[in-house]
């Protein structure tokens, strides 16, 4: 009869057992700990090991990818045994873009969709807003006064983001955008600008948008 016992396809079968024994909870040990659950969470048997050793209650050793404590803590929880090993945690971002890569997915036709879990993104203490580190990211600078998407859609693509210097950075004279660039520059606008206001306030009188007929 052939055996089918689990341990047979156990990934700890050709470990040093002591890996899973580690002497201590602290300092160098937690290195062995963690070399210890990395097998686990390569193990094809996760499932029936955690079965086991829940049913057993050694007193000792790292089983299923827990240690003895976290054993207890679970039981005490009342929580049932693991069937499966929760993701590696990942070390924290070093860079703001690396905070902000991770929450972030391009949705493959040239948009990026924030997928962080709240409209904040934490970085070393500090909460940004998306669409701001978005653009900075992007234009590497801070924007100027609001970001706007010209894209139309929730999207973080910096190059689908303006802010107001974008906005009126072609903003030549004889228009309105650039009339108002004069004002923000604390200039007086020139006689083409101050026109093309005119201009447009009138036809924002006559048909209720200032934009020039096609
Ligand atoms: S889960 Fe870990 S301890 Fe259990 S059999 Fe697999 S490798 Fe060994
Ligand atoms: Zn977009
Ligand atoms: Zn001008």
């Amino acid at each position: 009869m052939r055996t089918t016992d689990w341990r047979d396809r156990a990934a700890c079968r050709y470990e040093d057992p002591d890996l899973f024994f580690p002497a201590g909870t602290t300092g160098t040990f937690l290195l062995q700990i963690e070399q210890a659950k990395d097998v686990c969470r390569r193990c094809p048997v996760l499932a029936h090991c955690a079965q086991w050793a829940w049913e057993t209650r050694p007193s000792d050793g790292i089983f299923a990818g827990l240690t003895e404590p976290e054993r207890r803590y679970r039981r005490r929880q009342k929580r049932p045994a693991p069937s499966t090993m929760p993701p590696v945690p990942q070390p924290k971002p070093t860079t703001l873009a690396e905070a902000f890569t991770r929450h972030i997915t391009p949705t493959g036709d040239g948009h990026v969709l924030w997928t962080g879990s709240s409209r904040q993104l934490k970085f070393q203490g500090k909460a940004y807003t998306p669409l701001r580190v978005a653009f900075l990211l992007g234009h590497g600078r801070d924007p100027e006064g609001l970001v706007r998407r010209t894209c139309g859609r929730a999207c973080f693509a910096a190059e689908h983001l303006t802010d107001w210097r974008l906005r009126y950075e072609g903003a030549h004279c004889g228009t309105r955008p650039g009339y108002q660039r004069h004002l923000r520059d604390g200039e007086t606008p020139c006689e083409p600008c101050r026109q093309a206001n005119t201009d447009a306030d009138n036809r924002l009188r006559r048909t209720g948008t200032t934009r020039a007929a096609a």
